[in-house]
């Protein structure tokens, strides 16, 4: 897709091989996944009057390449009510940014500044992950979010490209698979929904087979019929696609 090869191309261009979310999540969303409405922004005033169009509550989360876990280094500040907690949490965020550098001698690009996200309702967590191995290709991992990927290792693996019968398999053979059924008195879950995030994210990568890491984490997954979103997603080249010859 002509979206993608433009990113990966400005990616190269800059010498780096990790792909800002808002760039990951345009071509998410050019594979046809469900992310939820963003814009970027460079300062905390365009930060406060994009968030205003989108809608309250947002996100705001750092985009620097130099920051491949946005948490770690206070870098995402989520529920922001109104334009003035927009403005304060983009002044933290950068403040963090900078400290997060300092403390590792490195200065941390603030130039991309950083996106403004439409806070997603509260789902099921789930990650769809991608890994390549130098023997086997790239495989397509799925395990429910927190401690059950954390701590129990809760994961199951395919390699790409898969059926939908393998993407279905996968949903149901993960030893939690029963939360996604419903237990306690909750709903199913989008089930579906999660089949084509898994197919669409098996497609992007037969076409892009340059990418070497990529993680939609989390995932939310809705109640049946109400879908999902993906909430984060990073994407990480070969360095062999950033290396001019
Ligand atoms: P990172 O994994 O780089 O630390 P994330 O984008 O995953 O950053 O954000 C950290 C956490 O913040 C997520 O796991 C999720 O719980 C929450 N979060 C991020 N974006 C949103 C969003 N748009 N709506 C609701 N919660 C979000
Ligand atoms: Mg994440």
């Amino acid at each position: 897709m002509k979206i993608t090869k433009k990113i990966f191309e400005t990616a190269a261009n800059e010498g780096r091989t990790f792909i800002l979310e808002n760039e990951a999540k345009e071509i998410l969303k050019a594979y046809g996944l469900p992310v939820p409405p963003y814009d970027t922004a460079c300062t905390a005033e365009e930060a406060a009057s994009k968030a205003r169009k989108i809608g309250f509550p947002v996100v705001l989360k750092i985009l620097s390449k130099d920051i491949v876990h946005k948490s770690d280094a206070g870098g995402v500040k989520i529920n922001l009510r109104d334009e003035e907690a927009v403005k304060r949490a983009f002044v933290e965020i950068m403040d963090n940014a900078r400290n997060y550098g300092a403390q590792r001698g490195i200065q941390v690009d603030l130039s991309r500044g950083v996106l403004i996200s439409s806070f997603a309702e509260m789902g099921t967590e789930v990650i769809v992950g991608v890994t390549k191995d130098a023997q086997f290709g790239h495989a397509i991992m799925f395990g429910l979010g927190g401690i059950f990927v954390e701590v129990l290792r809760d994961v199951t693996f395919r390699l790409i490209p898969l059926t939908e019968t393998d993407a279905r398999e996968m949903i149901y053979e993960i030893k939690a698979s029963k939360i996604l059924e419903g237990v306690r008195g909750q709903p199913p879950r989008d089930t579906e929904s999660l089949v084509r995030v898994i197919m669409a994210v098996s497609k992007l990568i037969e076409e892009n087979q340059q990418i070497s890491e990529l993680d939609c984490n989390p995932v939310f997954l809705y109640e049946r019929g109400k879908g999902a979103l993906v909430v984060d997603a990073r994407i990480i080249l070969e360095p062999s696609a950033v290396t001019h010859t």
